[in-house]
């Protein structure tokens, strides 16, 4: 074990992450902080670890690579825990099995380490992964997190097949075909017999994952990538109407988004580039000349189109059609049609699994740039995307933030990913965005609109606004909570979920 050192609780960026507490932090830098890091080096040891934490009712926080930026980072919720390291030596990719397209992996694989291991074995070319924006986080922490990425696969955790879980006493348990001994059938079929467990170790504090497996993508003999450019802001909702039948028919077999043309911009130009009013936001006019200059638009849409080319150019010209029905002076781009620099080009990788850094461009935006992601489901309807981007929009110029949305859409319902950039260093500006966001998740409750995940010092706050039958769901996740981890030690409120010698004792926030 080692103790952080208290100088560099300030400290850290993407590269860099540090391991004792939140590099992007919106609440005091020492707030989130761990008392010592363990780096376990099997699932033997992570036992051991939890064991020892009973032992002692030592809180632990367990982290596959630490980089849940925009949600928390590496930091524990309860100031003090034991950080325990799955990365740094746990790390290995288990088994590659090339016929069935599905990998066995431990924590410490990130999507970058996980393309190049396929690369090194030669089959890179037929098994794809998938990357979520930035490829140095963990492939298993993400899943567990739920996060999303662009291919077909984009849904990390509808992935997923088969856990190996160290219990909050110590036991080891596999889930799946792997409950039974000798099964080969552990990553091939994911419900075994009886209950199917895997649900409850996402977002939860009920068990620590120390194996999963994971289903890669073969590749489909051809990508034809596009961006469609609609001019007004509110061609929003037709927009999300063309393309809901095109998810739901499969016609667009990716996870394809639709983002504000500024936060487009955003990967282009910094804030300087833009004329300011005076509450710090980006002037219309400001804006429509910058979108001009760049050939975009008030929203665009990326989405990737899977398959030999001929059939792939067959869905375009359909796509196309329907979008010129709706919205008639929607433009059109391919790869051929725009500068090297374009995102496009960075699309195109990202959807046939090849990692890309491109998205930490959007860090230049401002001084110190720090994320939190507001981050409401939509249904994927133009009335729910279109009201949900004017809440968050008012709400957020009322503090002085643009509005930076994506709507990253799956087949019946969308992430609507909202990132408040700030300055780490301003302490007022921190402080406005934790009250713009608390306001948000209040403004979206309201409407029953919930979050699909959020920033550790929120999670008590959204928790409460899944409140349907007085609260039954906590109620369940507190029952749960009680029996498989009595001493209360592992990851306390992670999700709101408090241990019952924590509840109603000041740490909710
Ligand atoms: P970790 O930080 O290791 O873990 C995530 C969470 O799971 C933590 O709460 C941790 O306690 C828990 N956990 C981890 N491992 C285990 C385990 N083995 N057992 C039990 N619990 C565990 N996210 C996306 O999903 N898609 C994106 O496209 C995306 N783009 C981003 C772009 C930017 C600019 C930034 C700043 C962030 C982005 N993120 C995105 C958010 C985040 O960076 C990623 O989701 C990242 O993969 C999460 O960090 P990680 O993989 O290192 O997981």
């Amino acid at each position: 074990m080692s103790v952080p050192h208290a100088a560099a609780i300030y400290s850290g960026d993407y590269h860099a992450v540090p391991l004792s507490h939140d590099s992007y932090h919106i609440l005091d830098p020492d707030d989130f902080v761990a008392s010592a890091v363990c780096w376990p080096g099997n699932t033997e040891d992570v036992s051991k670890a939890v064991k020892w934490a009973n032992k002692w009712k030592v809180p632990i926080w367990p982290l596959s690579i630490g980089r849940n930026l925009g949600y928390g980072g590496s930091a524990p919720r309860v100031r003090g825990s034991v950080v325990l390291d799955l990365g740094r030596r746990m790390n290995k990719v288990l088994d590659v099995d090339v016929e069935n397209a599905v990998c066995l992996i431990e924590p410490g694989v990130q999507y970058v380490t996980l393309y190049e291991h396929l690369q090194s074995i030669g089959v890179g070319n037929d098994l794809w992964i998938d990357v979520p924006d930035l490829p140095g986080g963990s492939v298993m922490g993400n899943a567990l997190d739920r996060g999303v990425g662009y291919t077909p696969y984009g849904d990390h955790w509808a992935h997923h097949i088969g856990l190996e879980v160290v219990t909050p006493t110590g036991e080891v348990i596999r889930t799946g075909m792997g409950s039974m001994e000798g099964s080969e059938c552990w990553q091939l079929f994911r419900y075994g017999f009886g209950p199917h467990q895997d649900g409850i170790f996402t977002q939860s504090n009920y068990g620590i994952v120390t194996k999963m497996g994971m289903e890669l993508l073969p590749n489909p003999g051809g990508v034809r990538v596009f961006m469609a450019a609609f001019p007004q802001y509110d061609d929003l909702h037709e927009a999300i109407e063309v393309i809901r039948p095109l998810m739901i028919r499969k016609i667009i077999g990716n996870v394809p988004m639709v983002r504000l043309g500024l936060q487009d911009a955003s990967l282009y130009k910094t804030r300087d580039d833009f004329e300011l009013d005076e509450r710090g936001v980006v002037k219309p006019d400001s804006a429509q000349k910058v979108l001009e200059e760049l050939g975009t638009g008030a929203w665009v849409f990326y989405a990737a189109l899977y398959g030999p080319d001929d059939v792939t150019l067959a869905k375009y010209n359909y796509i196309q059609e329907q979008f010129y029905k709706r919205i008639p002076n929607t433009k059109f781009y391919q790869r051929e049609d725009v500068p090297e620099n374009h995102y496009l080009h960075n699309y195109a990788r990202f959807t046939t699994g090849i990692p890309t850094w491109r998205e930490l461009d959007r860090m230049k935006w401002i001084p110190n740039a720090a994320h939190l992601f507001f981050a409401p489901l939509s249904a994927n309807n133009g009335k729910d995307a279109g009201r949900q981007a004017a809440m968050g929009r008012k709400r957020m110029e009322e503090y002085g933030f643009n509005y930076l949305g994506t709507f990253f859409i799956g087949t019946r319902a969308m992430h609507h990913v909202i990132s408040f950039m700030y300055n780490r260093k301003d302490i007022a500006e921190k402080k406005k965005a934790l009250t713009c966001i608390r306001a948000l998740i209040a403004d979206a409750a309201s409407i029953g609109v919930g979050e699909y995940r959020t920033h550790l010092a929120l999670q008590d706050q959204v928790s409460k606004t899944y409140n349907w039958n007085d609260g039954a769901i906590m109620k369940f996740n507190e029952k749960l909570k009680d029996a498989l981890d009595p001493n209360g030690i592992l990851q306390p409120g992670r999700s709101g979920i408090w241990p019952k010698d924590y509840r109603g004792k000041g740490f909710e926030l």
